[in-house]
């Protein structure tokens, strides 16, 4: 079935799979609907105390239906690992459900409309951390003009919430790739994952 109304299915969704099924019939945003290969709902293991949120499918998360299993999603798995997490332990979804053509940035119209179904993932989810991975993911949550050094430096003195819950604002995998192996990026990554682990193992005790 198709929906042009994310607030209302999105709203109606009792379940993760519900949700599924909802947003996989969106044609919201009908450049998105008809250019994508696949809707990428985004991945809910039972029981995930933590929930990332990335920007937008690239191709092969089009391709698969899968959210980060391209070059950021194995750089994040290996990061996860390396922090004591497992990718099947994490809740992941995007900004954006569907691919933007030749991987342009979101439209802030075509975040809007989607903007429902990341609303309810949380609420579904409902995890002790929420993160942001890159400058879309951190104004979806913080708002327009959000600034991620500025704030992992603010979260470090008084923890960001959203909505009640621990959100972390950290840098995109794919900024890790651009900036490699020596840049501040992959650092900060490594650094805001660790402290993800140790969070969860803080509410698990
Ligand atoms: N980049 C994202 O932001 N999300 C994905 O799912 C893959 C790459």
């Amino acid at each position: 079935m198709t929906t042009d109304d994310p607030v209302r299915a999105a709203g109606a969704a009792t379940g993760w799979a519900d949700l599924v099924t909802a947003v996989r019939g969106c044609v919201a945003c009908p450049e998105l609907a008809a250019s994508r290969t696949r809707v990428v709902p985004g991945e809910a293991p039972a029981g995930a105390g933590v929930l990332l949120v990335g920007e937008a499918p690239g191709a092969q998360e089009d391709e698969t239906g899968v959210p980060f299993v391209g070059r950021s999603g194995q750089l994040l798995d290996g990061l996860l690992g390396d922090a004591g997490l497992r990718r099947d332990q994490v809740a992941v979804a995007n900004v954006l459900k569907c691919r933007p053509p030749a991987n342009r940035k979101p439209r802030r119209a075509e975040v809007t409309r989607c903007r429902p179904w990341l609303d309810r993932q949380v609420d579904l989810v409902d995890p002790v951390v929420v993160v942001a991975l890159g400058g879309t993911a951190a104004e979806w949550f913080v708002g327009p003009g959000a600034r991620i050094a500025a704030l992992r430096e603010q979260g470090r003195v008084t923890p960001l919430l959203h909505r009640g819950r621990r959100l972390l604002v950290t840098y995109h995998p794919s900024a890790a790739i651009r900036f490699g192996p020596r840049g501040a990026p992959l650092a900060a990554l490594r650094e805001d994952l660790a402290e993800v682990a140790r969070v969860l193992a803080e509410v698990a005790r």
